[in-house]
């Protein structure tokens, strides 16, 4: 194999990786769009709770789960594919009622 063919096959290897990595990230992420909060240890308890004196973690306000960076995105991104699709057969089912649907009768050339 010449040089500049091999580049262009490590090249397109590199980019194949990359591409896997990413659709890998954004299934994750999008299945699990929580982890652990880091500030409490997914605890909820703020540090330096004590049986007396008790704080809610500021960062997850308690739950002890924080989302996961570009969980937002990608559940935007899926729900708006959703709702494009359903917005589509919403108004394929119009168009097919309407061609199903009987003209109204002119209202002037009755008896
Ligand atoms: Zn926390």
């Amino acid at each position: 194999m010449p040089p500049a063919a091999r580049r262009v096959t490590a090249v397109t290897g590199l980019l194949l990786t990359a591409l896997t990595a990413l659709a890998t990230w954004a299934v994750s992420v999008y299945v699990y769009p929580f982890r652990h909060c880091g500030r409490c240890g997914g605890t909820g308890r703020k540090k330096g709770s004590t049986r007396r004196r008790f704080d809610l973690c500021r960062r997850c306000s308690g739950t002890g789960r924080v989302q996961r960076i570009g969980s937002r995105a990608a559940h935007r991104s899926v729900l708006s594919v959703r709702s494009e699709m359903a917005r589509e057969r919403q108004r394929h089912r119009a168009r097919k009622a309407d061609e199903r649907s009987t003209p109204p009768r002119r209202l002037d050339n009755r008896p």
